[in-house]
């Protein structure tokens, strides 16, 4: 029997000019980090993982060599442990995914019972525009036959949502009806030097009822992660859809925001919150309800590839989030560690048939950017 032999972990630093203004973050990146996890196991084989940092990892090794490969199930709970006390270390389950596939010979997105490659996607811009930047970048995807953008409001910045609702208004008024629209109010979470309060319920709802007068069909992350009744309070006060739950930590928590009512639309993506065993039980667990799971997938390539394969193995999903807003959120930046990047066409990305992940590193790029 093929045993865990190793797992490498490396770290790398893509430089990011002209830098990237992620709306949700408040500082300019002037640099992309990834972490690559791979496996091997005692036959040669290698699985790939990415999407977190591995915070805390190095010296746990020990829990997984030797072990069976296949025991995924075993191995998310050693990484539920670890996750309790350090990182978000899921690119780990990633990439064990990524090697039981090529030990079984089949796509991960069939080992989790798909039966379609195609992965509808959505177009999700990630920094902020002037009013009429945003309708030309509306109006180019839909040229790319995206079926639905997602807009970024500021999040921060008192009553700067109405400025972001001009930008809405001007994207409506550009690509009319043809393109379905969501916004992610990035109210959820914060990063550390970011200490202003979340929206009240109070502050979401005028908010909500502008998206509401505009066709939005999902608005995202209106409150706090932990705020159920504002949830609550703004599902029953609003027709468009509430999502949230892309960062929460600890699936037991989402599970009751969403058995609480919180959600129309839950996000939790595997590189950051129960890797793909995880995630794969807790999308089965939505399946009679009325509740449609779509991840995150704001990470990197890797990240996006493995959560495009959960959702082909799951199904159920509209379409699911495809990061990109070119030039300073391109391709070339979210998937630089991939050999290949990861496409869409038509709206669509299609997945392959190859075992595992059916992707591959650039090893020439990745050590150009290695840090360690
Ligand atoms: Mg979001």
């Amino acid at each position: 029997m093929t045993t865990i032999d190793r797992i490498e972990i490396t770290h790398h630093r893509l430089p990011l000019a002209p830098p990237f203004y992620a709306a949700w973050d408040g500082q300019a990146r002037h640099h992309f980090d990834a972490t690559i996890v791979r496996v091997f196991d005692t036959d040669g084989r290698l699985g790939i993982g990415s999407g977190d940092f591995m915070l805390g990892f190095e010296g746990h090794e020990d829990l997984f060599v030797g072990c069976d490969p296949l025991d995924l199930d075993r191995h998310n709970r050693v990484l539920s442990n670890i996750d309790f006390h350090y990182g978000r270390c899921w690119p780990l389950d990633i990439a064990l995914w990524d090697l039981a596939g090529q030990i079984k010979q089949e796509p991960v997105w069939r080992m989790l019972g798909g039966t379609n490659p195609e992965v509808p996607v959505y177009a999700s811009s990630g920094a902020l525009h002037e009013p009429e930047e945003l309708a030309d970048l509306a109006e180019s995807f839909l040229a790319l036959g995206f079926p639905a953008m997602k807009i970024r409001f500021r999040s921060r910045e008192s009553g700067g949502w109405r400025a972001d609702i001009k930008g809405l208004e001007h994207v409506r008024a550009r690509v009319g009806d043809s393109l379905t629209l969501m916004v992610d109010c990035n109210q959820g979470w914060q990063m550390p030097w970011d200490t202003d309060p979340s929206w009240t319920f109070d502050e979401a709802l005028p908010v909500a009822q502008e998206l509401e007068r505009l066709g939005v069909f999902w608005m995202e992350e209106p409150l706090d992660r932990a705020d159920l009744d504002g949830h609550r309070r703004l599902r029953d006060a609003t027709s468009v859809k509430i999502a949230g739950g892309e960062m929460t930590r600890e699936l037991s928590s989402l599970q009751t925001m969403v058995d609480g009512g919180a959600f129309d639309i839950v996000q939790p993506d595997a590189a950051l919150v129960g890797g793909i065993t995880g995630l794969a039980k807790f999308g089965r667990g939505l399946r009679e309800t009325n509740t449609i799971f779509t991840p995150h997938t704001w990470t990197n390539g890797l990240g996006v590839v493995a959560n495009f394969h959960l959702m082909a193995g799951l199904g159920g999903a509209p379409f699911v989030e495809y990061p990109y807003d070119p030039p300073t959120w391109g391709l070339d930046r979210r998937d630089y560690m991939l050999s290949d990047p990861v496409m869409q066409t038509g709206g669509v990305a299609t997945l392959s048939e190859k075992a595992g992940l059916g992707i591959s590193l650039d090893e020439e790029r990745l050590a150009a950017t290695r840090l360690d």
